[in-house]
């Protein structure tokens, strides 16, 4: 399988890149990992005139931690790199989780977070825990900078709030509040290195009674044309303690929002199911984590 014909840049700085995008528009795209680009490429699904390579610009990778003051993760960070930061397993296991179960130990050394995120799949692990962090997403052009909400960037199957001329160069994520808890899981078959068909993070906040909660997030994937946040769970459960037959409301109430899709890895019906399970697990796992038992 050939690739198109294509001109390829490999810029060295931040402003190099942005003067490139800005020129070359949309006949040009930017090459991450291109763990999603090449096979999209040689599958002859898409054919750029221009590919701009940010793998040597060093202002794009690397992973801030501060205490008190959340995480900002550089788009090209590749995903080998989350899943093996000790700062991020211990301030957000959810996230360092969910790079590390994305296709293989090669893929996860090539493949970036701001490329899971711009190849806007339904099915991509890190964009769930991401979303129900509450993170934001920097996008910067030649005209400037604007911060938004990593739900609110993905927007349909390939489709971003990216508009000509820009690119994603960072993800801001706010500091944990005490008492909180973030979990992500999937189902999938791992050892195929197939992606998931279905997954799942919850984000939980408790009171200062260590029980109650104050706050929770849920968000599914693989169930919607992008991440999908419930808007059912939160006024069953705030305010509430968990118990079994809250457990099973809100993971009726998060099956009931799910709107999946048949495909060659499993039908609507069975994710359906499979939404239930897992938020049945992950509600009790998360609040569990927030309770610190
Ligand atoms: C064998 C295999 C297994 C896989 N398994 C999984 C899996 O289990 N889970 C999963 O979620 N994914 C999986 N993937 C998909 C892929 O590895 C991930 O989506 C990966 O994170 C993509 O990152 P990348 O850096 O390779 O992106 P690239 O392929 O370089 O880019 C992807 C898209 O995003 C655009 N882009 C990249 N960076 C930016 C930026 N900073 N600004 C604007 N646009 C940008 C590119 O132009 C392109 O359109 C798998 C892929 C393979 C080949």
């Amino acid at each position: 399988m050939f690739l198109n014909h294509f001109e390829y840049f490999a810029p060295k700085t931040s402003r190099e890149t942005l003067e490139l995008v800005s020129r070359l528009g949309n006949k040009a795209k930017i090459l991450a990992g291109g763990t999603d680009l090449m096979v999209l490429m040689k599958a002859k699904a898409i054919s750029p005139e221009y590919l701009i390579d940010i793998n040597g610009v060093e202002e794009f990778k690397g992973i801030v931690c501060e205490e008190g003051k959340g995480a900002v993760i550089g788009a090209n960070t590749k995903l080998a790199e989350i899943q093996f930061s000790e700062e991020l397993k211990a301030k957000y296991p959810a996230l360092a989780y969910a790079a590390g179960e994305v296709g293989s130990s090669q893929v996860r050394h090539m493949a970036s977070l701001g490329g899971n995120t711009c190849n806007a799949s339904p099915a991509a692990d890190t964009p769930i825990p991401l979303v129900a962090l509450g993170t934001k997403v920097v996008i910067n052009s030649l005209s400037g900078e604007r911060e938004l909400l990593l739900e609110d960037f993905i927007q349909n199957v390939r489709k971003t709030n990216l508009a000509e001329g820009e690119m994603l160069t960072n993800f801001i994520l706010p500091e944990p509040v005490p008492q909180s808890a973030c979990r992500y899981t999937y189902m999938g078959r791992r050892d195929a290195m197939e992606i998931d068909i279905v997954n799942m993070a919850v984000n939980i906040e408790l009171e200062t009674d260590g029980e109650t909660i104050k706050n929770v997030k849920l968000v599914m994937g693989s169930v919607y044309p992008r991440p999908l946040v419930s808007k059912e769970v939160p006024p069953l459960l705030i305010g509430q303690k968990l118990s079994e037959a809250l457990i099973e409301k809100a993971a009726e109430a998060a099956q009931g929002e799910a709107k999946p899709i048949d495909d060659i890895r499993a039908s609507a019906e069975y994710r359906r199911e499979i939404v239930k399970v897992l938020a049945r697990r992950l509600l009790k796992e998360t609040y569990d984590a927030a309770k610190g038992v």
